[in-house]
């Protein structure tokens, strides 16, 4: 008994470390801010991962999250902090999110360069399949009730990860940069490097976000790995800032 709730922990661990490392890599600094290009087949695999772990679409991630940075902690960012206060970001951020993803104009407006493919029409656009799949390999690999705490565990634990970067790493933490995101190591840990927001917003197109000495980015781990067997390629050596003025 025990053993198997630590199992289907673990489980949801993993497949939540997993799903950040596809967001983080393929959704935000690929596909939204093109900070690193991804070969064909990694892509692919990326895709997979996001449609079978979070169920998202990817270009109506890059909209939602392109306009953030467009009306970043203004009145059309679709989850500021600022606005709304960061309870209500944190704890209905897929709520705001749905808000913009699901508009069809906004999509167009913000993510025109990537169209809907074959791929999506016919698989990958349908997220209840992927995340059904998910959830019942688990419980054929777990059993019942451990394969559906260990997918309501992921499922859960995902959202507040994704909902922290947007709610908390734009309230507290250090500003090194002049914006009003932050960088909060400990968040940066948990979310494959998302949690250096502050540095992210000073440098939108860096694939890297650790800036500062003694940060750590795993995601740039992650993205050196793949540049190293010819998986990625970064698109700046050295990170271009869209603000320079380091805050007082
Ligand atoms: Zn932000
Ligand atoms: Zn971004």
């Amino acid at each position: 008994m025990v053993s198997t709730i630590v199992l289907a922990i673990v489980v949801a661990v993993v497949f939540t470390q997993i799903a950040n490392i596809a967001t983080t890599v393929y959704l935000h600094r690929a596909l939204a801010h093109r900070a690193v290009a991804l070969s064909p087949p990694l892509t692919l695999v990326f895709r997979f991962v996001i449609w079978l772990l979070t169920g998202i679409r990817p270009r109506q991630w890059a909209a939602v999250h392109r306009k953030h940075h467009a009306f970043t902690d203004e009145a059309d960012d679709p989850h500021s902090p600022k606005q709304l206060g960061w309870r209500r970001v944190q704890l209905t951020n897929v709520m705001l999110y749905r808000a913009v993803a699901r508009d069809p104009k906004q999509v167009a407006r913000h993510a025109r360069d990537l169209p809907q493919t074959r791929l999506d029409r016919w698989l990958l656009d349908h997220a209840m399949v992927g995340l059904a799949i998910t959830t019942g390999g688990l419980v054929v690999a777990l059993g019942w009730w451990a394969g559906v705490l260990a997918a309501a565990m992921h499922f859960v634990g995902y959202l507040l990860l994704s909902g922290a970067v947007n709610a908390i790493a734009h309230t507290f933490g250090e500003r090194p940069y002049q914006n009003s995101a932050t960088n909060l190591q400990w968040l940066a840990f948990l979310t494959c490097g998302e949690g250096l927001h502050n540095n992210h917003h000073a440098a939108p197109t860096s694939a890297r976000f650790s800036l500062g000495r003694g940060q750590v980015d795993p995601g740039w781990w992650m993205i050196r790995l793949f540049e190293r067997v010819g998986l990625a390629q970064v698109r700046h050596r050295q990170p271009v800032f869209v603000s320079t003025e380091v805050a007082a």
